[in-house]
């Protein structure tokens, strides 16, 4: 069995890195980001999407958002354009819900099942090997894709069909943002106060306010680090994805729709490459105090 890997990114290049170095046989592409170092493994590197299809039972789909996927599968060379029948897409991207639907349907009529994984954890735990990756779409497909999905990932949990892994994962992203804007102005609550941030982390982390993002965020909001991480510009991007789908499903997102104009005001501040813990920023500003350590 062949895997094809399109998209070397932070997340793609050390996933397939994992999967060569699970023993898989693998064809990668990337249409901007050096691939030299997989030559220098004896891994082939295709010169377009269609070529990786040819050569490929699964690829794997690790892109930016939701029109690199629709491009990637659809232009002229691309990943329909070499497909055989049979071939399964599994996008590992983080998109619209709606456009994981339209790439299956698209996808379907090549008699190519396309399924939707995105996953969360970041670059460490793309390097680990234990990603969450969440998964939308045909079952047949999923138990084919499974074992890829195990070496690549901690936990892998079939959600529903085709778009549910997206859904799953605008939820996480909604969760994140909110968490941190809540830790962010608790914390310049505090710090106003004359109260010291990391003691109140300290206090309140195991009881009920503690989350595994307060455990990741708190320590690079006191230290000062906006280093990514996960970029604020690619949570604004998340967080468009699920104001669309939830307006176009009529659920309103009113608390998202504010940590968006947080994070416009960010990146209007020109802070988009920071780490989304730059959230506190936008706080520190209002409030005009840093919250940092005490040293
Ligand atoms: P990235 O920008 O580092 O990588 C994307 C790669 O896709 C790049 O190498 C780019 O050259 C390639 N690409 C873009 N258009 C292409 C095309 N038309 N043909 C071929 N290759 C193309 O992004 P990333 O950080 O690896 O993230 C990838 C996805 O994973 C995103 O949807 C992101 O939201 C999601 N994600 C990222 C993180 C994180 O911490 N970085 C965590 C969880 C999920």
């Amino acid at each position: 069995m062949r895997i094809g890997f399109i998209g070397l990114g932070i997340m793609g290049r050390p996933m397939a890195h994992n999967l060569i170095n699970a023993g898989y046989d693998l064809v990668v592409h990337d249409k901007f980001a050096p691939t030299e170092d997989f030559s220098a493994e004896g891994v082939p590197v295709a010169a377009s999407g269609a070529e990786v299809a040819a050569q490929s039972d699964i690829v794997i789909l690790m892109l930016p958002n939701s029109p690199h996927v629709l491009e990637v599968l659809t232009s002229e060379g691309g990943v329909l354009d070499g497909a055989h029948e049979g071939l399964i897409v599994v996008d590992m991207s983080s998109i619209a819900p709606g456009a994981s639907q339209q790439a299956h349907a698209l996808a379907a009529e090549k008699g190519v099942v396309f399924i939707d994984a995105p996953v969360s954890g970041g670059e460490p735990k793309a390097i680990d090997g234990t990603l969450a990756i969440m998964v939308g779409g045909d079952r047949e497909a999923f138990e084919k894709a499974r074992p890829l999905l195990e070496v690549m990932g901690a936990s892998v949990t079939h959600v529903g069909p085709i778009g549910a892994g997206n859904v799953t994962k605008l939820a996480n992203q909604i969760i994140v943002a909110l968490n941190i804007a809540a830790v962010s102005e608790a914390f310049t609550l505090a710090a106003k106060a004359g109260v010291d941030a990391e003691a109140v982390f300290e206090a309140i982390r195991g009881g009920l306010a503690g989350s595994t993002v307060m455990d990741a965020k708190a320590p690079m909001i006191l230290d000062g680090n906006f280093a990514p991480g996960f970029r604020i510009e690619l949570h604004v991007k998340d967080l468009q994805n699920a104001l669309d789908t939830g307006h176009n499903l009529h659920a309103p997102l009113p608390l998202t729709a504010g940590v968006m104009e947080i994070l416009q005001s960010l990146v209007v501040a020109g802070e988009e490459k920071n780490d989304h813990s730059g959230i506190v920023r936008y706080y520190e500003r209002l409030a005009n105090i840093e919250v940092r350590r005490n040293v």
